[in-house]
C-alpha cells in the first residue's frame, strides 16, 4: 500500500512537493485553510506576482510544468534603476537572454501547481486549517471554515503552511524547535500601475513599443532612495505591481508618519514624482492594502523525528529583496521528494538528512536577502558599487571558471545558495583590494587583476551541476 503523507499549506511549496510525491507513488493528502482558488479567486482578485529565477525553474521542469509557466510569465533582463533626478538605465542581470527571471502571477501559478498536484492524484481539502497536533497519538486536528474541528490520523505530515506555520507552533510547544524570528523593522505595500493603454498617452510615453505597458515590460524596477525604495515587476495583461518597502516606525519616511494616502501622496510627490502618475488608484491602493511585515525566521530544528517535518518558509522565511523565498522552497520540494523515495519508509532519517542538507543553503539566503535590501535600495545608485560590479564583470569576461557575480550564482545556477554566499564574500574582498576605494574600473590593471584571481580562488564548479 502506498505510503500517507499529510500535507499542510497548498501554497507554491505545498502544491508543488504534493504533486512530486504522488508522482513518486505516495498517497497525499492536502489541508489547505483558504477555500479552492480556482473557486473562490485568489487575494481578493489582486496582481500579486513574484520573480521566478533558475532553481524554482529547475524544479518545475522535474515536475513538467516550467513552459506552461513560462507561457505564463513575464521576461526581466535586468534592473531598470530609476534615479531621483528622473533618469533611467538598465542594468542586466546576466549576460545574455539565457540568463534572465520572469515575472508570474502568485494566483495564476499557485493554481496551475493546484491542477497539476491533482492530476498526479493528490486529494485536496480546501477550508481546513490544521489547529492542533497530538504527535504522541500520530493526530492532528482540523477547523472548517466554520470553526468545527475533528482529528484525523497523520502519521507523517509536513508543514508547507508558511512564515506563521500552525504545523510549527504545534511542534514548538511538543518540543521547543529553537525558533528565533528576526524583525527586518521595515514593512511593506502594494500598490499597481494599470496597463498603459488606461493611462492618459502623455504619462506612457515611449515604452519601448509594449504599447499595452506604462513602462518597459521586460525589467524589474527600482527606484532605489536610500534607506527606502519602490519597485514594480510587470504582469502578463500589461499592469504592474509596484512594492513600496519603508522603515515600519520611526522618523519620516516611514509607514507609521504615511499612516494614510494623503500623507502618502505628498510624499510620493516629492520622492518619486515619476511613479506617482502611473498610480491612478493611489488613494484606494494605499488606504485599501494592508502593510506587510517582513522577518526572517531561524530554527535550530525543522523535524520532529520521523513524524513531521517543515519546508518552504514554514522552516525558512526570508525577506523578499533576492527574490528567492519560492525559488528556495521550490528547491526544497526537489530534494525532498527524491530524499523521501529513495527511502520512503524511514522517515527520521530523511528529515534529518533533509535538513542537513538545506538549513546551510537557507541561512545563507536568508543573508543574501538582507545583504540585497542594502543593495537595491541603496547601492544600485552608488558610484563604488557601480565600478566593483563593472570590474566584476571584466574578470567574469576574462575569466569565467573563476568570477561570477554573486547574483548570478544565486539566480541563474544550481550552486548551493552557501557556496555563493562564501565565494561571493571571496570575490568581493579581491574586488576590493583591486580597487584600493577607486570609482572607476578603468583604473584598474586587468591582467595583473586577473593573475590575482587565478592565485587568490580556485575554479567555479560546475554552475548548473553544483
Ligand atoms: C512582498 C513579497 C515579495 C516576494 N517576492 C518573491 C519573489 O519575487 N520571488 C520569490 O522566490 N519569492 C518571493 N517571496 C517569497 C514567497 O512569497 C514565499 O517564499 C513563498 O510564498 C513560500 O511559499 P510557501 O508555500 O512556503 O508559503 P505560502 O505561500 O505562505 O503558503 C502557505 C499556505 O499554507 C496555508 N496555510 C496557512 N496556515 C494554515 C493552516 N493553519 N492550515 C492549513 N493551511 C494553512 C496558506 O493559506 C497558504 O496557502 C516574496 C514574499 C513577499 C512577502
Amino acid at each position: 500500500m502506498a505510503q500517507q503523507i499529510t500535507l499542510i499549506g497548498g501554497g507554491l511549496v505545498g502544491a508543488l512537493l504534493a504533486q512530486q510525491l504522488a508522482g513518486r507513488g505516495f498517497a497525499v493528502d492536502v489541508f489547505e485553510k483558504r477555500p479552492d482558488p480556482r473557486v473562490a479567486g485568489f487575494s481578493g482578485g489582486r496582481s500579486i506576482n513574484l520573480a521566478l529565477a533558475e532553481r524554482g525553474l529547475h524544479a518545475l521542469r522535474q515536475a513538467g510544468l516550467a513552459d506552461d509557466v513560462l507561457q505564463r510569465a513575464v521576461m526581466m533582463r535586468g534592473r531598470m534603476v530609476h534615479t531621483r533626478d528622473g533618469r533611467s538605465g538598465l542594468q542586466r542581470y546576466g549576460v545574455d537572454d539565457s540568463e534572465v527571471i520572469w515575472s508570474v502571477s502568485r494566483g495564476a501559478l499557485n493554481m496551475l501547481l493546484l491542477d497539476a498536484a491533482e492530476a498526479a492524484g493528490v486529494r485536496f481539502h480546501f477550508g481546513q486549517s490544521l489547529a492542533g497536533a497530538d504527535f504522541d497519538a500520530h493526530r492532528i486536528r482540523l477547523a472548517d471554515e466554520q470553526g468545527v474541528e475533528r482529528d484525523i490520523d497523520a502519521p507523517v505530515v509536513i508543514g508547507a503552511d508558511g512564515a506563521g506555520s500552525a504545523l510549527r507552533a504545534a511542534m514548538n510547544a511538543y518540543a521547543p524547535l529553537g525558533e528565533r524570528v528576526e524583525s527586518l523593522g521595515h514593512a511593506y505595500k502594494e500598490l499597481e500601475i494599470p496597463p498603459g493603454g488606461t493611462l492618459p498617452a502623455a504619462l506612457v510615453g515611449d515604452s519601448g513599443g509594449h504599447d499595452q505597458f506604462a513602462l518597459e515590460p521586460h525589467a524589474l524596477h527600482i527606484w532605489p532612495r536610500g534607506g527606502y525604495m519602490c519597485i514594480a515587476l510587470p504582469n502578463t495583461e500589461g499592469s504592474f505591481t509596484v512594492t513600496l518597502f519603508l522603515p515600519a516606525q520611526g522618523a519620516h519616511p516611514s509607514f507609521a508618519t504615511l499612516p494614510d494616502a494623503t500623507a502618502a501622496r505628498a510624499f510620493f510627490q516629492h520622492d518619486f514624482p515619476d511613479l506617482l502618475p502611473l498610480i491612478p488608484d493611489f488613494a484606494a491602493d494605499y488606504d485599501g492594502h494592508p502593510v506587510g511585515t517582513l522577518s526572517t525566521l531561524y530554527l535550530q530544528r525543522w523535524h520532529l523525528d520521523g513524524r513531521a517535518l517543515l519546508v518552504g518558509d514554514a522552516a525558512h522565511a526570508i525577506v523578499p529583496f533576492h527574490g528567492q523565498g519560492m525559488n528556495c522552497g521550490f528547491e526544497d520540494t526537489v530534494v525532498l521528494a527524491s530524499l523521501l523515495a529513495e527511502a520512503p519508509g524511514d522517515t527520521a532519517e530523511v528529515f534529518a538528512e533533509f535538513q542537513r542538507i538545506r538549513q546551510p543553503n537557507a541561512d545563507a539566503i536568508a543573508a543574501m536577502a538582507l545583504e540585497n535590501y542594502v543593495e537595491m535600495r541603496d547601492s544600485v545608485a552608488d558610484p563604488h558599487y557601480l565600478a566593483k560590479r563593472e570590474l566584476g564583470a571584466l574578470l567574469a569576461g576574462r575569466a569565467p571558471q573563476h568570477f561570477m557575480a554573486r547574483y548570478r550564482m544565486v539566480t541563474f545556477t544550481h550552486l548551493p545558495y552557501a557556496y555563493a554566499y562564501e565565494r561571493g564574500r571571496a570575490q568581493d574582498l579581491l574586488l576590493e583590494q583591486l580597487l584600493r576605494g577607486s570609482t572607476q574600473a578603468a583604473s584598474v590593471d586587468l591582467d595583473a587583476a586577473v593573475a590575482a584571481l587565478h592565485a587568490t580562488l580556485p575554479p567555479l564548479p560546475d554552475p548548473l551541476h553544483g
